[in-house]
């Protein structure tokens, strides 16, 4: 094992493979809070990927509810749980807060210092010989791949013995349940990467996707056991395993039909969706593996400058390049659980988002094309509105008639949105057409 530095751990920590980072890293931000559980995003990855015979199980995007749901079946809580046997109570974090002043630090720990020990920090203890020999992971039994939505809008209640229903207020709901949208995070310290013994897996230096080689690979599944988030998945038909490739083809720019002017296209997941949620990018990284400064970029303002989206679990140590905007009327221990200590201050940004933040928020899916750089045009004051924050208090929310503008690849202006909605008042002998 040799020692890298993973940010959002806020310190070093032990990685089978000396640390390599691409120029720019595929990343990208899901607003959970906007997520209507279509599944828009899962039938367009599938109907584009995994429509083959042996990939019956496979949801390389698939959308779950949580707390009861998850595919495979409780691959999260299954995986805590031995984290936390081999180190009871060690998913702590020292502080909730990396703020130093320094930009620079502060990019090599935004949320504090991770306490605990990470997947590959722990093999030597562990007590079950069977499992993968570099990583801390399990294999899914086969009954656990075989209903990708089970408890889908099932709701946890905090109700009170006796009392039907519960309030449903902000800030956290009595009974509450949220769509978790997950798909590859094309980690930087990916586990599977780190486990498969046939170095088959790799990630590409030129946008950090990380793919399976599938002449070299054998099907030995350490992937499937090692990766974290349960996302390699094997396919009994080759006997290989295959995961998320971030559709590639539309990302490199190169293909004359879908990307004929050289900008760069979102995945098949982002561009479907209804819900508006996703917001695919690239960053670009620096030699020591944190995130250049790069403020016009939307995925580093809304994870770095904003704070608002957080790496998911990232206490597993793979230093996923998937963030979240928390669903507001959660309770916040389960999400500090799942995103980290900076939960209550990204749901305050969120619920009270400044002017650039909130412009930002209109880009989500407005186009195909992967936004690199935003910029917000200012108009005047139209309205106020009462919010609740975290601690239960309101604020009051200013709204400006401001624009968001988007650029793709090439720096042409791809998208120009309002914050002030669109409104046509049909004519009163149209009443069914505008
Ligand atoms: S999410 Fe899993 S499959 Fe994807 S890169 Fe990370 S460890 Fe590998
Ligand atoms: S398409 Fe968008 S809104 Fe629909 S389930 Fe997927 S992420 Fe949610």
């Amino acid at each position: 094992m040799t020692k890298v530095h993973n940010w959002q751990l806020g310190r070093e920590m032990e990685y089978p493979y000396e640390a390599a980072f691409p120029k720019r890293q595929f990343a990208f931000v899901f607003n959970i809070n906007r997520c209507i559980g279509c599944q828009t995003c899962s039938m367009a990855c599938k109907s584009t990927w995994t429509f083959s015979r042996g990939q019956e199980h496979m949801w390389w995007n698939n959308v779950e509810t949580k707390p009861y749901g998850g595919y495979p079946r409780n691959w999260d809580s299954k995986l805590l749980a031995m984290l936390d046997g081999i180190d009871p109570g060690g998913q702590r974090w020292k502080s909730g807060e990396g703020a130093s002043g320094d930009d620079a630090e502060e990019r090599k720990a935004p949320y504090g210092e991770y306490a605990g020990r990470t997947i590959f920090e722990t093999p030597n203890d562990r007590p079950d010989p069977t499992g993968p020999a570099r990583v801390l992971g399990y294999l899914p039994d086969d009954d656990d791949w075989d209903a990708p939505n089970m408890h889908e809008d099932v709701a946890r209640s905090r109700a009170k013995k006796g009392v039907w229903g519960g309030a449903a207020q902000l800030p956290e709901h009595d009974n509450w349940f949220f769509y978790l949208q997950r798909i590859c995070n094309h980690c930087s310290y990916p586990g599977c990467l780190a486990a498969c013994p046939r170095q088959a897996i790799y990630k590409r230096p030129e946008d950090g996707v990380v793919l399976i080689d599938q002449e070299r690979c054998r099907g030995y599944r350490k992937c499937v056991a090692a990766c974290p988030y349960k996302k390699s998945l094997y396919r009994p038909t080759t006997r290989t395993s295959e995961k998320c490739i971030a559709c590639y083809p539309r990302l490199e720019g190169k293909d004359p039909v879908i990307t004929p002017d050289g900008a760069p296209i979102e995945t098949r997941c982002m561009t479907a969706c209804v819900g508006k949620i996703r917001m695919q990018g690239l960053v670009k990284v620096a030699d020591d593996g944190t995130w250049e400064r790069d403020p016009e970029n939307p995925i580093y303002y809304l994870v770095h400058e904003e704070k608002v989206a957080l790496p998911i679990y990232p206490q597993f140590g793979t230093q996923p390049n998937g963030f979240y905007i928390p669903p507001r009327w959660v309770p916040r221990a389960y999400l500090q659980q799942m995103f980290g200590p900076g939960v209550g201050d990204a749901i305050d940004r969120y619920a009270l988002p400044s002017r650039r933040l909130l412009g930002l928020l209109q880009l989500f899916r407005v186009a195909r094309k992967v936004i690199f750089r935003f910029e917000i045009e200012e108009g005047k004051k139209i309205g106020e509105s009462t919010v609740t924050m975290s601690d239960g208090t309101t604020k009051t929310q200013a709204v400006y008639d401001d624009v968001a503008i988007g650029y793709d690849g090439n720096g042409k202006e791809m998208a120009r949105v309002g914050v002030r909605e669109q409104q046509f008042e049909r004519p009163s002998e149209h009443v069914n057409s505008i």
